[in-house]
């Protein structure tokens, strides 16, 4: 399907193939090509640059019965002049005809792809269209990573069938539960008076272990942006979706972690939350209720409890 070079005589599968060998064709030539005709018998390409350009493509079915186009009268000749700008080289065709590019590599820049499709189809295409074709090449990519890994038994069950006597395994590597940081800052009684930041893990005694704190004049966006970034730095936090931090809901430090650790799960401390709670929700029963939905491991645990 890349650069098409028709013939009379040539055959396509279908009429979409055959379309599609058009639009490639109007792509590598820059020519604004139309159909004049278009049913399920036949196709009539016309040149939509010049009036009186010679360029034209006669295509139709060679069996009544069957799918295939064959090109019946041709003329390639070209009395107009090349354009930089066709409908044609959409998103969805530079999803589909960079993708092997794309898949290699996903951040890909936005400005070197657009000088990738000038320098090779001569085409201008906006950068609204390259983010695009990213986002959708992203989507079928890891949509079907997904999938595939989703059907691996399956795929083991069915190669025990088919190869009896092979052996096949399946291993699954957990790699245990996710580091969870809890930060949170208080007041400083006394003489000086200030606020300490801190940053508390939880041992393998179950007690409470302080990672680091800090003395600052005031909680504030900027202070908890200097105590996590030299956090980061000291913990070598490099891949921030291995981690979770917990907090109350202070107004700045849910932005200041979305911008310094943007992958990093961010979730709120139940106990914080209740004593919010509890003033709508006395009683026992609905703090018991809470904590159970909070310690939920599945989703339709949690739905069971929050309708509770
Ligand atoms: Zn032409």
């Amino acid at each position: 399907m890349e650069e098409p070079e028709f013939r009379i005589g040539m055959q396509f599968a279908n009429k979409d193939e055959l379309k599609e060998s058009i639009r490639e064709y109007a792509i590598v030539q820059g020519r604004n090509i139309k159909l004049v005709k278009n049913d399920n018998k036949r196709i009539q390409a016309k040149c939509a640059g010049h009036t009186k350009c010679p360029f034209i493509l006669w295509a139709s079915k060679i069996d009544r019965d069957k799918q295939t186009f064959a090109i019946k009268s041709l003329s390639l000749e070209h009395e107009c002049t090349r354009v930089d700008k066709l409908k044609y080289t959409n998103s969805r065709w530079l999803s589909k005809r960079f993708a092997d590019k794309i898949r290699k590599n996903l951040d890909w820049d936005v400005g070197a792809f657009k000088a990738e499709v000038l320098e090779k189809y001569h085409m201008n295409v906006s950068k609204h269209q390259i983010y695009r074709a990213k986002n959708l090449s992203k989507v079928i990519i890891e949509g079907s990573y997904v999938e595939q890994y989703a059907r691996l038994w399956d795929y083991v069950e069915k190669l025990k069938k088919a190869n009896k006597g092979s052996t096949m395994i399946i291993k699954n590597k957990m790699k245990g539960c996710r580091p969870l940081i809890g930060i949170d800052g208080c007041h400083l009684k006394g003489p000086y008076t200030g606020q300490v930041l801190t940053a508390v893990g939880i041992d393998g005694n179950n007690g409470l272990y302080p990672v680091a704190y800090a003395v600052v004049e005031v909680e504030s966006k900027s202070t908890w942006i200097w105590f996590l970034q030299l956090l980061i730095e000291d913990l070598q936090i490099k891949n921030g979706k291995a981690w979770v931090f917990m907090s109350d809901k202070q107004k700045g430090l849910i932005p200041v972690i979305e911008t310094l650790l943007p992958t990093a799960e961010h979730r709120m401390c139940v106990r914080h939350l209740y004593s919010n709670f509890r003033t709508e929700h006395a009683g026992l029963a609905m703090k018991n209720i809470l904590w159970v939905a909070a310690r939920a491991t599945t989703i339709p645990w949690y739905e069971a409890e929050m309708a509770r």
